[in-house]
């Protein structure tokens, strides 16, 4: 299945793609993953997307499609997929479309003040892990023991600027989607297990 997931920052999708590949085994392809990736490698590409993100802003279309478009191409995309993050634009919308075709967008839904509670108390750790503070209170990973840490783009300022770039260039998808009849919008519930049976109720029909 080639699934992609659509949502605000904060909105749950990271979370929600780990269950989705532990039940369903298809490869996940998160762009922001890609670019933290880069970043702590000190390659050229995460220079470049560095101040973007650390500002809340998109990368720049032409960068970021270059990098799925050649992760898509890989061999273990072949029988499926599940795009984390992307895509975040109209002209990256349109160029995923020319590179393939998707059987269903998970829109998640929920509520702008949920958001940015979540986003404010995030607290992570470089093994993959995350973890809120209302819910979380020692400062190192349950899995790994690593100290956790908080995103340069979870601060408050990057916060709003990422909420506003969501409404006024991603937010859209919704519609594109929509009008293309793949759109599946689910409201999301405060409880992960209770948002992923959403989620698995919809995938399972696509199987
Ligand atoms: P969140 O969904 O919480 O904002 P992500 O890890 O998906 O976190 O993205 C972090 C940052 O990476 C974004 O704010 C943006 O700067 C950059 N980024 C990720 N995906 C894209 C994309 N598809 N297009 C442009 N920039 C992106
Ligand atoms: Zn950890």
């Amino acid at each position: 299945m080639k699934i992609v997931l659509l949502g605000a920052p904060g909105a749950g999708k990271g979370t929600q793609a780990d269950l989705i590949v532990k039940e369903y085994g298809i490869p996940h392809i998160s762009t922001g993953e890609a670019f933290r990736s880069n970043i702590t490698k000190g390659t050229e590409i995460g220079l470049f997307v560095k101040s973007y993100m650390e500002k809340g802003l998109l990368v720049p279309d032409e960068v970021t499609i270059e990098i799925v478009s050649m992760r898509l191409k890989e061999d273990d995309c072949k029988n499926g997929f599940m795009l984390d993050g992307f895509p975040r634009s109209i002209p990256q919308a349109q160029a995923l479309d020319k590179a393939t075709s998707l059987d269903a967008v998970i829109n998640i839904d929920v509520s702008y003040d949920v958001i940015y509670k979540r986003l404010t108390g995030r607290r992570n750790c470089s093994c993959g892990a995350i973890y809120h503070v209302s819910t979380y209170t020692s400062n190192n990973c349950a899995k790994c023991g690593k100290e956790l840490f908080i995103r340069d783009d979870d601060k408050e300022e990057p916060i709003k600027k990422r909420l506003e770039v969501y409404e006024k260039i991603t937010q859209p998808l919704i519609s594109y989607y929509e009008k293309k009849g793949l759109l599946k919008t689910i409201v999301s519930s405060d409880a992960i297990s209770d948002t992923f049976l959403k989620v698995k109720s919809i995938l399972d029909t696509l199987i």
